[in-house]
C-alpha cells in the first residue's frame, strides 16, 4: 500500500481526535525511523519522550520477548514474580518508599489525585469532600474528565463538561503564588518540573526549591508529573535533582516501558501511599509482569549504556549551538537535557509548515501552539546526529 492509503484509511476509519504529520512509518532503530516508502528520519519527538532509550531497543526487545513467553498477565488477584523486583529496582533507583503501578500516564495522575485527597482526610484532617489541589495554568496532565477539568487549554476542555471540582490554578514558575493560594483545604501542589506540552517552558532557578519549602511549611504534599521530563530526558534520573530536591509522589511513565507497553507509576513515601486500602484501587493491567519485565529493562539500559550522562552532554551540545543562530523569526531558544525548543515570534508563527518543512529535510519534530517547535530526540543520539539536526534547521530558517 501507499502512504496515502494508509493515511486514507486513517481519516475513513478512525477517530479525527489527532492531526499527525503526513508521514507513515513501519519501521523504528536508535533515534531513526523509516516510512513505508523506504525514506529514513531522525525522531526528533521519540514518540513524546516515550522512546528516549531508542527505537525498538534490543535489550528492552529481549526482555519482552523471554516474558512474553513465560507468564503476561495475572491480574493482582494474584502475585507475580516480577512486580517485587520491579519495585525494588524502582525504589533504590529514585529512593522511594512505595510504588503503585499503573498503565498510562493519565492513570497514574488520576492515583495520584485520589491518593492525596485521601491523605487529606484521613491525615491532614481536612473536612470531607472539601480538599483542593493547587496546579498551575498552562499545565498538561493528561486527558481524562478530571484532568482535564483542571485544565487551562480550551481546546481540551470545551464541550466536555461538567468538570470535577477541587482543582486551583496558579501561574507556573511563581512560588508566592502558590503560597498565596494555600488554605486549610489544600493538600498538594501538582506541577510539572518543565512543562512539556505548553511548549518546554522552563520556570525560574529555584522554584521547585521554594515549592518544597512551601508544601513543608503548610502539610501540603509535593507531586511532580515527571511522565514528560523523568527517566533521563533533562539531564538527569529526575529533573527535580537539577535543584536538589525530593517530591513526596512522583509520577512516571512513557520511557518507563521504552515506548514497547504502556506503563506508568506513582513513586511516593510512605505516609501518603499507605492510606490506600485493599479495594480502594487498582488496574488489572497494573504491574502485570510483562509490563514489569520490560521496564526493568528499560530501566536497566538507561543507566548501563550510560543514556542520563549522553542526555545532559548532547543536551548543552544541542542548546548551545541553537544559541549561535540568529534569526529575525527566533523569539528564543531553550532547554535542558534533551528537552529542547525553538519559539518563534508569535506574529510569525507557523511552526506547522516548518515542521513540514524539516520533514523533507529527514527531521521529524512537533509543534506545540503555533509558535513552538520542540526537539527531544531518543537520549542515545550522538554529536554527528545533533549537527544533522541544526544542519536542517538552518537550511529550512529563512523560510
Ligand atoms: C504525556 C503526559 C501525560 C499523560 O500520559 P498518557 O500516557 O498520554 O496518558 C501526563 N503528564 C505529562 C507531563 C505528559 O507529558
Amino acid at each position: 500500500m501507499k502512504q496515502d492509503e494508509f493515511i486514507g484509511l486513517e481519516d475513513q476509519f478512525g477517530a479525527h481526535n489527532y492531526k499527525p504529520l503526513d508521514v507513515v512509518l513501519s519501521r523504528g532503530k536508535g533515534v531513526w525511523v523509516w516510512d513505508v516508502d523506504g525514506n529514513k528520519y531522525l525522531d526528533c519527538l521519540a514518540a513524546y519522550s516515550a522512546v528516549n532509550q531508542g527505537h525498538c531497543h534490543p535489550k528492552i526487545m529481549q526482555a519482552m520477548i523471554d516474558q512474553a513467553e513465560k507468564l503476561t498477565l495475572t491480574s493482582r488477584a494474584f502475585r507475580n514474580d516480577q512486580l517485587g523486583p520491579f519495585y525494588k529496582d524502582l525504589c533504590d533507583l529514585t529512593h522511594s518508599h512505595k510504588v503503585l503501578p499503573m498503565n498510562s500516564g493519565a492513570e497514574a495522575v488520576e492515583t495520584a489525585i485520589k491518593t492525596v485527597r485521601k491523605w487529606g482526610y484521613t491525615v491532614k484532617g481536612v473536612e470531607e469532600d472539601q480538599a483542593e489541589i493547587i496546579v498551575c495554568d498552562n499545565n498538561f496532565h493528561g486527558r481524562t474528565i478530571s484532568i482535564v477539568s483542571f485544565s487551562t487549554d480550551e481546546n481540551a476542555r470545551a464541550g466536555f463538561g461538567p468538570f470535577t471540582p477541587g482543582f486551583k490554578c496558579i501561574p507556573f514558575g511563581d512560588a508566592e503564588a502558590l503560597e498565596a493560594a494555600i488554605t486549610d483545604n489544600t493538600v498538594a501542589f501538582l506541577v510539572e518540573p518543565i512543562q512539556g506540552e505548553a511548549g518546554v517552558m522552563i520556570p525560574p532557578g529555584g522554584y521547585l526549591k521554594k515549592a518544597r519549602e512551601i508544601c513543608d511549611r503548610h502539610n501540603i504534599v509535593l507531586i511532580l508529573d515527571e511522565i514528560q521530563t523523568g527517566l533521563g530526558r533533562t539531564g538527569k534520573l529526575l529533573a527535580e535533582e537539577h535543584e536538589g530536591i525530593e517530591a513526596d509522589l512522583t509520577i512516571i511513565g512513557k520511557a518507563l516501558s521504552g515506548g514497547f507497553y504502556p506503563v506508568s507509576a506513582v513513586l511516593s513515601n510512605t505516609e501518603v501511599m499507605n492510606v490506600l486500602q485493599p479495594g480502594e484501587h487498582g488496574s488489572t493491567f497494573g504491574g502485570n509482569p510483562l509490563a514489569c519485565a520490560v521496564a526493568r529493562a528499560a530501566l536497566q539500559v538507561l543507566f548501563d549504556e550510560k543514556m542520563i550522562e549522553n542526555s545532559y552532554q548532547q543536551g548543552n551540545y544541542f542548546l548551545n549551538e541553537l544559541k549561535k543562530i540568529s534569526h529575525p523569526h527566533i523569539k528564543e531558544v531553550r532547554g535542558r537535557g534533551l528537552m529542547l525548543a525553538i519559539e518563534f515570534h508569535p506574529e510569525v508563527g507557523g511552526a506547522r509548515a516548518y515542521c513540514n518543512e524539516l520533514k523533507e529535510h529527514g527531521i521529524l519534530a512537533k509543534d506545540t501552539h503555533e509558535n513552538i517547535v520542540r526537539f527531544a530526540p531518543p537520549l542515545v543520539i550522538q554529536r554527528d546526529e545533533v549537527d544533522m539536526i541544526l544542519d536542517a534547521i538552518n537550511k529550512v530558517l529563512p523560510l
